[in-house]
């Protein structure tokens, strides 16, 4: 088999990666690089479109989220006669999803805050969509490729990590032996609020690709989320107590919904009044819908929670409607998760920030560059240090509660060794992390289990494996 990244080796950047098994060529996801714009965030594509040797067969999306799912609409005008597999939810998902973002690249444009084309229009989108087979969780499907020699055979696994998730387990004869490989896609062993800890396949593995997202990241480890949990409800209710805001800016697929069931466990236990009303606004809402639609079909924690029986109204769409929301103590979960500029969590932040009543509390990833995390390491200076969230708004006083919260939808890096030591790979190849993230990771695998060959390849590397 061979296996070479398109995506980038040395952060996260673009989830896509390709294989060939005999004759058979397959696309393991289709992401952009949330960071990069146009063609710079798609993957090297035409690596593999350049290459007679190299066909695509088919292609595997593991989930929704940008960095696995943004490149897909480019993906399927490159190699049209592709099969696109992903789960029912990520299929919905996905038909939400790059509408929204061929409209949000369009709208770049004609604001004039980038003079980069889009990667595709929102007709593009649609005249693909049809495309998508969607697959229920472990249950075989053929990934068969038009020049192979060898039977090929796909397998989803519930990956835990936001809704419609999977990991991929893809199995074949080769010299009358069967040959198994896992890809883990983002993956998260442990259960968040509405979704549960991963499933992984009960047999062993020969080859194993897997994510190392957290793997520069010690505190994951000692983090609990029950404990996480207790803090952010006392936060919570303080600030609401005294007359304040809470504005928690958040990822419109996974953190979104998971907080809001959070909320609705506070609220349930009496921790904050239950009248405090819920403000929510833009994509979320939607994926909120689609959890639900999509809740006796995938893994739940619990069947019967709906993430619309959290009562929760629109943000309001005027100046003097938000005015007149702020006036009063009320919770808002809007996006974006990392408060970037020209979004409504920065808006917001923009109005909370000066008042010391407020709390503004992070419960997702911020790079290190971005407002939310600016925010953050002003505050934790000391109350009234200046920060810029806006260059539009310019400096001001970060007087208001500002805290972070650890709610990853990502498994540690012992539960990742967890997975390794249950899947008893031959080979191991490091993918979506950063290059610290993958060192500590082959250092501990080479010491906890020195048989297995662990491979960590840079972007234009081609692994035999
Ligand atoms: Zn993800
Ligand atoms: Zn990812």
């Amino acid at each position: 088999m061979i296996f070479t990244s398109l995506g980038a080796s040395e952060d996260i950047g673009a989830s896509c990666h390709y294989i060939k098994i005999d004759g058979t060529g397959i696309l393991l996801d289709a992401g952009a690089d949330p960071e990069k714009e146009g063609a710079e965030s798609v993957p090297d594509l035409q690596r593999i479109q350049l290459n007679p040797d190299w066909p695509v067969d088919h292609v595997i999306v593991t989930h929704a989220h940008h960095d696995h799912l943004g490149s897909l609409p480019v993906v399927v005008k490159m190699f049209p006669h592709a099969r696109v597999h992903m789960s029912g939810a990520t299929r919905s998902l996905a038909d939400i999803l790059l509408p929204a973002s061929a409209r949000l690249q369009r709208r770049k444009v004609e604001e004039g805050s980038t003079v980069v084309p889009p990667l595709f229009a929102e007709d593009d989108v649609e005249a693909c969509s049809y495309l998508y087979q969607s697959h229920a969780l472990e249950t075989e499907f053929d990934l068969s490729g038009l020049k192979g020699r060898f039977s090929i055979s796909g397998e989803l696994y519930d990956a835990g990590h936001v809704l419609g998730s999977v990991g991929v387990h893809i199995s074949w004869i080769e010299d009358g032996k069967e040959r198994t490989l896992f890809f883990t896609g983002d993956t998260g062993l442990r259960n968040q609020t509405i979704i549960p800890g991963a499933s992984y396949p009960d047999d062993t593995v020969d080859v194993l690709l897997l994510e190392s997202t957290l793997g520069a990241d010690p505190d994951s480890e000692s983090f609990d989320r029950k404990g996480e949990e207790k803090k952010l409800g006392k936060s919570m209710a303080r600030v609401l107590k005294r007359g304040g805001v809470v504005l928690m800016p958040v990822f419109a697929l996974g953190r979104a919904q998971e907080m809001l069931a959070l909320i609705d466990r506070f609220k349930n236990r009496g921790l904050i009044d239950e009248n405090i009303p819920v403000y929510t606004a833009g994509m979320m809402r939607a994926i909120s819908d689609t959890y639900d639609k999509e809740r006796l079909t995938t893994p739940r924690l619990n069947e019967e929670f709906l993430v619309y029986g959290v009562k929760q109204r629109r943000l309001p769409r005027t100046q003097g409607g938000l005015n007149e929301m702020l006036k009063k103590p009320c919770i808002l979960a809007v996006g974006s998760g990392m408060m970037f500029e020209r979004t409504i969590s920065n808006k917001i932040a923009q109005a909370l920030v000066e008042n010391e009543k407020n709390g503004i509390f992070l419960v997702g990833y911020a790079r290190e560059d971005s407002p939310g995390a600016l925010l953050a390491d002003a505050r934790a200076e000391k109350k009234g240090t200046m920060v810029t969230l806006a260059k539009s708004k310019g400096p001001q006083a970060a007087n208001c509660d500002v805290e972070r919260f650890r709610f990853s939808g990502h498994s540690n890096r012992r539960d990742l060794l967890v997975l390794v030591d249950l899947l008893q790979p031959k080979t191991i190849v490091l993918v979506h992390g950063e290059k610290a993230a993958k060192e500590w990771m082959v250092d501990n695998i080479k010491f906890f289990y020195p048989e297995i060959d662990v491979q960590m390849p840079m972007q234009n590397d081609v692994l035999e494996v």
